[in-house]
């Protein structure tokens, strides 16, 4: 089959401890599950060719390899991580003259998957492509997917045998905060200069020096964690090297969007904490642009001062996130330019939802009727709410532009899985087609609004990688 990518690679070019170069491990079968048709048109692919998007075949121009990174799990240093089921082939120059990587997971081990087995199973291969493709239609800045493909191959799991599947992601970049700490921390000087360069010139051009950079990263991080939240998304692992530099999301695992609000919720089954809750995410993507700044500190003589620099950004980071928080939330009940006072107006409301478990998503969506009101089981603090609300003067289209009617629910996530792992790619399609315009969903697509009954409800997702 005839495939044409247009590689133009750059990471390949970095010092060799940056990476290690090695190809994918071929597998039995290559049967495309899903493809990306208009992101292979951004990204200037030409025709398919399945045996390369399951890891068997070597596409020309590609340069493939596992990047090295470090990265603290759970607030614990681990001092080597890496690549560890995902390989690098290479990077393409989109349609908009942006370098994006075009990376394989699920591909075969590497010498960073430790005691893994470098594969992962359709559930996770589909989740992420449908949640990250959810997450680009809804306007939040994320990896895409390109593809899944079956591979043929079992892949154990504390369920058992499971079908094996590969998923090509493509990213602005897999740089995180986790690849600055291995230099950093190692002592590497010269590859976390090299790194930080490479960096700016890639992600953040006009930023000046190490605390530019560091600048512009809290910046994205910020508008990406604002908007998570404005969503109902929990990441699930942000984890410093799930934290990129582009301030793209990344790495979907046992990540969910919130049913019933809560601002306490966690999905995540290792998240025993509550680390990563719903509402913990600001005060971790601060804590997260902290080590970046720990290790951006490494390349300055004058210590002291560096520090103090790097605080002070650092320190700048809350305003910044509740700024953009109050933006987000500002514009989803209908208010463009909201005040410190339209704050606890927000938050009254979130109150009321979280004591009733309000539907996240449909009480946004409904604000403005009926179906909203009957979330509440204290109508009378609801109406008292809604008048206090009217008097600000709501604007509804901007509402409508801002409230998603349709999030990819994990019920029917599961659901979806279970059909695909018994060859029914049918409820993957439908899902898919109406994620793609959460915010003027098609009528047929009503039934997808729903939130979960009691015996439908997920209440916890997996790593099961
Ligand atoms: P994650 O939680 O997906 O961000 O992964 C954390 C680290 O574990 C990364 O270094 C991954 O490459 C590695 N890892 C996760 N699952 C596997 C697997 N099945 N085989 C090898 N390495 C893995
Ligand atoms: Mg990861």
């Amino acid at each position: 089959m005839s495939l044409h990518i247009p590689f133009d690679n750059s990471y390949a070019e970095l010092p060799a401890g940056f990476y290690t170069r090695l190809n994918p491990t071929p597998v039995k079968r290559a049967d495309i599950l899903a493809w990306n048709t208009p992101l292979a048109e951004e990204l200037g692919i030409e025709g398919t060719d399945p045996t390369v998007f399951a890891g068997t075949t070597v596409p020309d121009g590609a340069a493939p390899l596992a990047q090295l990174y470090a990265g603290h799990q759970f607030g614990n240093y681990n001092p080597q991580l890496g690549d560890g089921r995902a390989i690098l082939l290479g990077e393409v120059i989109d349609q908009t003259g942006q370098r994006r990587d075009i990376q394989l997971k699920g591909s075969g081990p590497t010498p960073y998957s430790r005691m893994g087995d470098g594969r992962a199973w359709l559930g996770p291969v589909l989740r992420e492509y449908v949640v990250s493709e959810a997450m680009h239609a809804l306007g939040i800045p994320t990896t895409r997917a390109l593809a899944a493909v079956a591979t043929g191959e079992p892949v154990y799991r504390e369920q058992g045998a499971l079908p094996g599947a590969v998923l090509t992601r493509i990213a602005a970049s897999h740089l995180r905060v986790g690849t600055f700490q291995i230099f950093a921390h190692r002592g590497q000087i010269d590859e976390l200069g090299t790194l930080t360069d490479y960096a700016i010139a890639r992600h953040h051009p006009d930023a000046d020096g190490p605390l530019g950079l560091l600048k512009a990263v809290c910046a994205a991080q910020s508008d990406l964690v604002a908007a998570w939240m404005s969503v109902g998304f929990i990441h699930g692992v942000m984890n410093t090297d799930n934290c990129t530099i582009s301030g793209e999301t990344i790495d979907y695992g046992p990540c969910a969007f919130m049913d019933a609000y809560h601002e306490g919720r966690v999905f995540s089954s290792i998240d025993q904490m509550g680390r990563y809750a719903f509402g913990n995410q600001p005060r971790i993507a601060v804590w997260n642009m902290a080590q970046l700044a720990t290790a951006l500190i490494q390349l300055f003589n004058d210590k002291e001062q560096a520090v103090e620099d790097a605080t002070a950004i650092v320190h700048a980071m809350p305003g910044q996130l509740q700024a953009a928080w109050l933006r987000r939330f500002g514009a989803k009940i209908g208010l463009n330019d909201p005040t410190s006072d339209d704050q606890s107006l927000i938050e009254d409301l979130l109150t009321l939802m979280q004591t009733d478990g309000a539907d996240f998503t449909n009480t946004f969506a409904n604000l403005h009727t009926d179906q909203a009101r009957d979330q509440f089981t204290d109508r009378d603090a609801f109406d008292a709410w809604a008048e206090r609300w009217r008097t600000r003067g709501p604007d509804m289209d901007l509402m409508r532009r801002t409230n998603p009617e349709i999030i990819p629910r994990n019920h029917r996530i599961e659901a979806m899985i279970e059909a695909a792992v018994a060859g029914d790619m049918a409820p993957f399609e439908r899902l898919m087609m109406a994620l793609g315009t959460p915010f003027d969903l098609p009528a047929d697509f009503d039934d997808l609004r729903r939130p979960p009954t009691e015996a439908e409800i997920v209440p916890a997702t997996f790593c099961g990688t």
